[in-house]
């Protein structure tokens, strides 16, 4: 799966809300007798830039973080040898330093995996690590951070999200100051959030007014290039200043049906295309791959040192296949078909786990996660999920999809 460039820092102005907000932000918490950052951002963002500037991953602005991100980081929602994982030493080598977990990751499993990992290369400084808490609390929030820091065995993170969130009242003030105290304290050197399904466009355009938000993981992949209403809101916060994290950039669907294309290329396989397609977006900072395997390392280090872009007729192939295999794709827009209901089926989130089964081969934690859904967001009848179908931008089948992802998960 999917890079390039130099090592300054931005010397881009922040926006003027933003900046205001900051302003006002640290000096309640130094009010509050917070201790000023016990660390330099710049500096230790830069230190593992050079790392993988070193190695050929190219980096980006980082938003006006006034740092630069390599454009590939390693995704770790997979299973972790806790002992010697492979593909997290073969990313550090290649220079893709900057690992995204989250308390949730294998129940856990993946903070205790990187912290096992940290011990055996060149420290703590020498990593990136951004985690993330579901909380929907700010006490939970809170106390999410200190957890991840001390599964992960550090002082602080590089980046703390708040996990998947959906709802606008995430970004309201009392969220946003948390993320500057907690910067304010070193336990974390900058704040954002991460989304998957629905509000995604209102979330990133909120974002972009309001301030305290350095960064946004969202999903974004070859099959959304002609969405306006998300490239609106990308560029309200590229402009904005937030640093572009993409995730599911492989916009996965069973292997078999991306088989409807037989991708030909003299450079990239279809994967790398997808990762080179994204890349091919300056607004995005950075792509968070998750790779499971060596190969896949191999294959996506290749592609991030690549100068080559896709040609016409690559970029023809994918958008062919967007196209033919849009009714297996949830976008996980689902303030569309959801909000057709009286009542709530989860729909997004099972076809995203059904992905996780049929795409990733995530058995396991995909049956885990549909159970995590309460029995009546599963439940469903065809008619009323009529509407639903007919909102869907997708096309998809949306009953048999769910009959799939019953017959498989639960
Ligand atoms: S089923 Fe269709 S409308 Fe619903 S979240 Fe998926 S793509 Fe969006």
């Amino acid at each position: 799966m999917a890079r390039r460039s130099d090592l300054e820092t931005s010397s881009k102005p922040r926006q003027a809300g933003r900046r205001s907000f900051l302003k006002g932000a640290v000096a309640s918490a130094a009010s509050a007798g917070v201790a000023a950052m016990p660390f330099s951002t710049v500096a230790a963002g830069q230190a593992t830039s050079q790392l993988a500037q070193k190695s050929g991953i190219p980096s980006r602005e980082f938003g006006n973080t006034g740092i630069r991100v390599p454009i590939m980081q390693l995704g770790t929602s997979q299973r972790l040898d806790q002992r010697y994982d492979k593909v997290m030493h073969r990313c550090f080598k290649a220079g893709v330093t900057w690992f995204d977990t989250a308390l949730s990751y294998g129940w856990g499993s993946s903070h205790r995996a990187i912290k096992n990992f940290i011990t055996q290369v060149d420290g703590r400084e020498s990593l990136w690590l951004t985690s993330k808490s579901g909380s929907g609390s700010v006490s939970g929030l809170r106390k999410g951070v200190d957890e991840a820091c001390e599964e992960l065995g550090t002082d602080y993170l590089d980046l703390y999200l708040m996990h998947g969130i959906d709802d606008l009242r995430m970004l309201d003030p009392q969220y946003l100051a948390l993320g500057e105290k907690l910067k304010a304290e070193g336990k974390t050197k900058f704040f954002g959030f991460s989304c998957h399904d629905g509000n995604v466009v209102e979330l990133m355009n909120k974002a972009a007014k309001t301030g305290g938000i350095d960064a946004i993981l969202f999903r974004y992949n070859f099959r959304r290039y002609g969405d306006l209403a998300l490239n609106r809101a990308i560029d309200a916060c590229h402009r904005a200043g937030i640093g572009l994290l993409a995730m599911k950039t492989q916009g996965s669907v069973p292997r078999d049906l991306e088989a409807v294309v037989d991708f030909r290329s003299e450079d990239f396989t279809l994967g790398q295309a997808k990762l080179k397609s994204v890349w091919a977006d300056e607004r995005i900072a950075s792509i968070v791959s998750e790779m499971d395997s060596v190969k896949y390392v191999r294959e996506n280090v290749a592609a991030a040192r690549s100068e080559k872009s896709l040609t016409a007729e690559e970029s023809h192939q994918l958008n062919q296949l967007a196209a033919l295999t849009a009714h297996y794709a949830c976008n996980g827009c689902n303030h569309l078909c959801e909000s057709t209901l009286d009542r709530r089926v989860a729909i997004a989130e099972q076809l995203r786990y059904l992905m996780y089964y049929e795409c990733y081969g995530k058995t396991d934690r995909a049956r885990e996660l549909y159970r995590t859904i309460p029995a009546t967001a599963r439940e469903f009848s065809d008619s009323e999920l009529d509407q639903a179908c007919r909102v869907c931008p997708q096309g998809i089948d949306i009953p048999a999809r769910l009959r799939r992802a019953r017959e498989v998960l639960a």
